[in-house]
């Protein structure tokens, strides 16, 4: 099932809607019989545990099945980030495909050695956007904004100190996200947090997969264009850690909770690893794309 927040011209209220075959769903206004509380949000719906989820993928195939009129054209429709306001902070984890690895630490002028445990850091809730707003470039504190894809985890099931045997058990869904990075800020300030979580710095979406439709989560193709010109072409299957490794290591004494976020790193060819170092730039398109979820297209601009 493809869920994700939206709204309408005639409905500008954020809420959750199923995307299914090319029409959309709202579910809050489908589920509405009595049986269970329909969630607002799919971060509800995400908290409301496994038979929420069964529920309303039922009735979400049931009404575009029998009341196919009440589905929207997936024209009328603004996809805002499927969480827009995080409860935490994204965990994300930095140096995980061994070409970016090499491609930072180079730019950087730092360590090559490519790491045996998985490095974290994390954006701010705030910086989180949608796969169609524009991304500001915020001009006046940072002259090297940069990109990267990523896969997105959104965890679904609760745990502490899940093994990497079980950890794919306890995502939700898949999602898409840039890693908007300042790089001037993650050097000048040392810990990278400062320049990872300008406003604005977290496109994600269009959708959350769920993870019994998306399938083996390293075997997707992720790609990133600048105005159309290819810049990232990778695989899944380059990451160093995997996703249930990843998980693994984060929930060490660390619990992971329904609706939290992780994007997992993203491959060689950001703007800073090439010759010339390429920074986006005032009426950039920047198209982020996860073979199985969708596109993300962000216009930068000045602000
Ligand atoms: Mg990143």
């Amino acid at each position: 099932m493809h869920y994700g927040t939206f709204s309408t011209s005639s409905n500008p209220l954020p809420r959750l809607g199923a995307r299914v075959g090319d029409r959309v769903l709202d579910l809050q206004a489908a589920q509405v019989d009595g049986r269970r509380a329909a969630p607002d949000t799919l971060l509800e719906l995400i908290q409301q545990g496994p038979e929420a989820w069964k529920f309303a993928s039922e009735v979400a195939l049931a009404e575009v099945r029998l009341k196919p009129s009440a589905t929207i054209a997936p024209d009328e429709v603004r996809w805002h980030a499927p969480i827009p306001r995080p409860l935490k902070n994204v965990f994300c984890v930095g140096r995980n495909y061994a070409a970016h690895a090499r491609e930072s630490a180079a730019a950087f002028k730092g360590d090559a050695t490519l790491p045996e445990i998985p490095v974290f850091f994390s954006k701010a809730t705030t910086a989180v956007t949608g796969p169609f707003d524009e991304v500001l470039r915020h001009a006046a504190v940072t002259s090297q904004v940069d990109w990267e894809a990523e896969l997105g985890v959104v965890i679904g099931r609760a745990g502490r100190n899940i093994a990497a045997g079980d950890a794919l058990a306890h995502v939700f869904g898949y999602t898409v996200i840039n890693d908007v990075t300042a790089r001037d800020l993650q050097q000048r300030h040392a810990q990278w947090f400062k320049g990872k979580s300008l406003d604005g710095s977290c496109p994600m979406g269009p959708v959350i997969v769920t993870a019994d439709e998306f399938g083996d989560p390293q075997n997707k193709r992720i790609t990133l264009r600048l105005n159309g010109v290819t810049k990232q072409d990778a695989r899944t299957s380059d990451m160093i850690f995997s996703v249930a490794t990843i998980i693994e290591w984060l929930s060490k004494g660390l619990t992971l909770e329904p609706g939290d976020i992780i994007a997992t790193g993203t491959p060689e060819g950001v703007g800073m690893g090439r010759s010339p170092q390429e920074w986006l730039q005032d009426g950039d398109i920047v198209e982020t794309e996860i073979e199985g979820i969708g596109t993300m297209r962000n216009v930068v601009r000045n602000a």
